[in-house]
């Protein structure tokens, strides 16, 4: 919610500054930061107030503080004790801080979502989606923007070639990508930060930015509730042991969401947490099902993706064919100029099923959802060429890659 609040901003930043194109009057599309973050956190508290609304209306009661165990029965909150008969620990991630000389000087995510003024210049360390979303927004803003990371190309979990369109977009807006690099250190005093790091080659480089931003990943935020006393087990990495029904090493207590260290979105989030909720309600437990979750990274363009890539297919010895097209002719992107997307469908070689999707466009975040859709209903080739999108709209691109 905050970020998507900042990428909206940024959003529509870009657009004005791109509005003499359709001829309307240029303008300077001056912004007042400030205003941005009030915008922001009045979208988040306004989200959050109505998640508490709906507890209420379900007749939750809400109890405020930290929670830790005290025995594997029993949680204690601020002095409370609760012996209740089921637990599910759901308290989300916290951001990884890898070993590198002076990371405390590194800001996280969290820091970055409520910088008070923006900064001259960002070197954020990691090329995953939180690094590439953040980049979007404040290169947008004017920020001079720097990308490290340690892996071959920006967004690895993503298609290649979808990845590269928002690669060539945010270099467009200025944004400098260094790959297969090893941080070696960050020195200095806040606002003049001194970052060292080698690349591929074994080149040092070095240089001054005010701000760092650590971006290379989230873990589950488990440390303060005391798992050993609950006798719920974790693992060398630091992940809570769980079986395919997230259930724990402790028969009363269960995880979902963040916590259970799977794939971190809001809604599987939530999916897990209504299996956990079914399981426990009907003594049956029920095994979350996620092969065909859609995600998007919200930068530019958005980037989405849903089931197998090429290469998860190639892994699991399954020959599919790839049908792609780009945006250059589909009406809804000459109209806005917005020609330079992609997609990529993926269909089962032996009985043509849609078996994976991959856009890089706008609106990628809701195009994506037809073919997730198309996945869970096992849709074929067929079935994509003879739906047929609005004309002129974005969905029009499925079945133009259909064909
Ligand atoms: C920068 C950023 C951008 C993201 N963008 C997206 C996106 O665009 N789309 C998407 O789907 N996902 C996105 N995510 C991921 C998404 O935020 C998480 O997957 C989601 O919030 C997980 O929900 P959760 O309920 O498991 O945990 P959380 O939402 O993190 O909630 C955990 C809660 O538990 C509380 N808590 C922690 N420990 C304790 C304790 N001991 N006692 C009591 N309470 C405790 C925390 O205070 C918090 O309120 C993003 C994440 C980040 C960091």
């Amino acid at each position: 919610m905050p970020k998507k609040a900042l990428y909206n901003a940024a959003r529509y930043r870009r657009a004005i500054v791109r509005a003499e194109q359709f001829g309307l009057e240029p303008c300077d599309a001056g912004f007042d930061w400030p205003a941005v973050l009030a915008w922001k956190w009045h979208a988040q508290e306004t989200y959050a107030g109505d998640q508490e609304a709906i507890l209420a209306g379900h007749g939750a009661t809400l109890v405020r503080g930290t929670a830790r165990f005290i025995s594997p029965d029993i949680v204690e909150v601020d002095g409370t004790r609760f012996e209740p008969d089921h637990i599910v620990l759901a308290t989300g991630s916290e951001p990884f801080a890898p070993p590198i000389p002076g990371i405390g000087l590194a800001d996280t995510s969290n820091d970055a979502l409520g910088y008070p003024v923006l900064p001259d210049s960002l070197l954020i360390i990691g090329g995953g989606f939180i690094a590439l979303e953040f980049a979007a927004v404040f290169a947008t803003f004017g920020v001079r923007l720097t990308i490290v990371s340690s892996g071959p190309r920006p967004l690895e979990m993503l298609d290649p070639d979808i990845a590269a369109v928002a690669v060539s977009r945010l270099q467009a807006l200025g944004v400098e990508f260094w790959s297969d690099c090893r941080m070696t250190g960050i020195s200095g005093d806040p606002g003049s930060l001194k970052v060292a790091f080698t690349d591929a080659d074994g080149a040092t480089h070095e240089s001054i930015h005010e701000r760092v931003l650590a971006a290379i990943g989230r873990r589950p935020a488990i440390a303060d509730l005391d798992l050993e006393a609950a006798g719920v087990e974790v693992d060398g990495r630091g992940h809570i042991v769980v079986d395919r029904f997230l259930r724990t090493t402790n028969p009363r207590v269960w995880v979902a969401g963040d916590a259970a260290g799977g794939m971190m979105q809001t809604p599987v989030a939530a999916y897990e947490g209504r299996t956990v909720a079914e399981s426990i309600d009907t003594g049956q437990p029920v095994e979350p099902d996620c092969r065909a979750v859609p995600t998007t990274v919200f930068t530019t363009p958005q980037l989405a993706q849903v089931g197998m890539s090429e290469q998860s297919a190639a892994e699991a010895g399954l020959k599919v064919r790839i049908a792609r097209t780009d945006f250059s002719y589909l009406a809804a992107a000459v109209v806005e100029d917005e020609r330079d997307g992609l997609i990529k469908l993926l269909f089962s070689e032996e009985d043509n099923h849609l078996v994976g999707a991959h856009i890089a466009g706008p609106t990628a975040s809701d195009l994506i959802y037809a073919l997730a859709l198309g996945i869970e209903l096992g849709a074929t080739d067929v079935d994509l060429k003879r739906t047929l999108g609005v004309h002129p709209s974005y969905n029009e691109i499925i079945n133009h890659a259909a064909w």
